[in-house]
């Protein structure tokens, strides 16, 4: 429990990321923001942390707005709760907003953060599918290496093996502006509405040219393989072609794409059936 550790609480981001570089009792502390995964771990004890560092005052992490080039910035530390609230989030990736409203219920919306989801790297992370369809830099800052920015595609070597050095803490997410014209996409299947880690969780974004062909179909999954996946096949089947001409074979190209595996909450079988069902019927909705 957390009462046991000794938790370091800085005001700064300067401070936390001196703490992280030159820890007090010698060892790393773990980053904590919403401490919605972490208190999970916490309790169960199968990870005991030597000591964790509380993010939740760093303001500077915190906040959405949008940059010169049309991205859209949002701070690591920004809730579920304030991303749904936000006219900038709602205008320029609808679909991550679409994918807020589903994460837990209230509770977890308004203390879980963008940053701990994408930090904490479970493939069934509701938001990363949309951070991978619509396009992301990740920023990341160290003391002793500064910042850096990396693209989201590829942030993850493997199952929950996210490129996150040691020291380094993530500040923020550049979401790169929608092409003109494109409309973009959620879905995630659970068990139920609120409170469901899903089965499958979809995300993508699309648009056609003047002639109704597809002139840009980027489409990501989560929970169908040991990291979120753009669906490569899925992608290449659908451009160039009239949506409704496609469909079907998008929806083929998905669950190609797919390696799901069979463990409690679903099977491999639904998985990659209803992953290439709901992108054919998003496709041929276009
Ligand atoms: C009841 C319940 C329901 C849930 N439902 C969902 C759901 O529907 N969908 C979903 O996707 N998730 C769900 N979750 C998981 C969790 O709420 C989310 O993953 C949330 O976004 C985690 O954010 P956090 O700020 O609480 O992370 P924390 O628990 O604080 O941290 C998670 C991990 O990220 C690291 N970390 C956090 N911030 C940073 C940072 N800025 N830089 C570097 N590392 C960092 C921490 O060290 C830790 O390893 C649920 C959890 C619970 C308990």
């Amino acid at each position: 429990m957390l009462a046991d550790i000794p938790v370091h609480r800085p005001s700064s981001l300067e401070e936390a990321l001196a703490l992280l570089a030159d820890p007090p009792d010698g060892e790393r502390p773990t980053p904590m923001a919403g401490g919605t995964d972490i208190m999970v771990v916490l309790n169960s004890r199968h990870v005991v942390p030597s000591s964790v560092l509380d993010l939740w005052k760093l303001d500077e992490l915190r906040g959405l707005s949008v940059q010169d080039d049309g991205t859209l910035w949002i701070g690591a530390l920004s809730t579920y709760r304030s991303i749904i609230a936000s006219p900038l989030a709602n205008a320029h990736c609808p679909a991550l907003v679409e994918a807020a409203r589903t994460v837990g219920a209230v509770q977890i919306q308004s203390r879980g953060t963008l940053g701990g989801n994408v930090a904490n790297a479970s493939p069934a992370g509701d938001s990363l599918p949309v951070l991978l369809a619509q396009g992301c830099d990740v920023v990341l800052q160290s003391r002793d290496g500064g910042r850096r920015t990396r693209s989201f595609d590829g942030f993850y070597a493997g199952y929950r093996q996210a490129d996150i050095q040691p020291g380094e803490l993530i500040i923020g997410f550049r979401i790169h502006a929608l092409p003109p014209g494109a409309t973009s996409w959620y879905r995630k299947v659970g068990t139920r509405l609120a409170q469901a880690i899903s089965k499958v969780v979809l995300a993508g974004v699309a648009a056609c040219g003047d002639d109704g062909t597809l002139t840009t179909l980027r489409i990501a999954a989560g929970s169908v393989a040991p990291t979120p996946i753009r669906l490569a096949a899925a992608e290449a089947a659908g451009l160039g072609g009239r949506p409704t001409d496609v469909a079907a074979a998008v929806g083929a190209g998905a669950r190609a794409d797919v390696t799901p595996i069979d463990d409690v909450r679903s099977n491999a079988l639904y998985r990659r059936e209803v992953s290439g069902r709901l992108v054919e019927s998003w496709v041929r909705s276009l």
